[in-house]
């Protein structure tokens, strides 16, 4: 067997549930936790330590990065077929 092929399945084969398991993930639970907050929706500037509102994400909660991925080509998409 070539030692190439063999390669080839076993990446496949690693990397193909990764995949999908990430793109479930993102279409059963789109929001997750910032960690810039730790999900208080509030931090401290740096300088002085005020407490104002976290710039990342809103109320604690910020979209997953695959998530916003897929929202930019549906959305494209749409406006292509408009
Ligand atoms: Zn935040």
């Amino acid at each position: 067997m070539n030692p190439l092929l063999t390669l080839a399945i076993a990446v496949v084969t690693i990397a193909a549930p990764v995949t999908l398991g990430y793109a479930g993930l993102c279409w059963v639970k789109p929001f997750t936790t910032c960690k810039r907050c730790a999900g208080t929706g509030r931090t401290t500037t740096r300088v002085l330590r005020h407490p104002r509102a976290c710039r990342r994400c809103d109320r604690g909660m910020r979209l997953r990065t695959g998530r916003r991925v897929f929202n930019t080509f549906h959305r494209l998409r749409t406006e292509a077929n408009r």
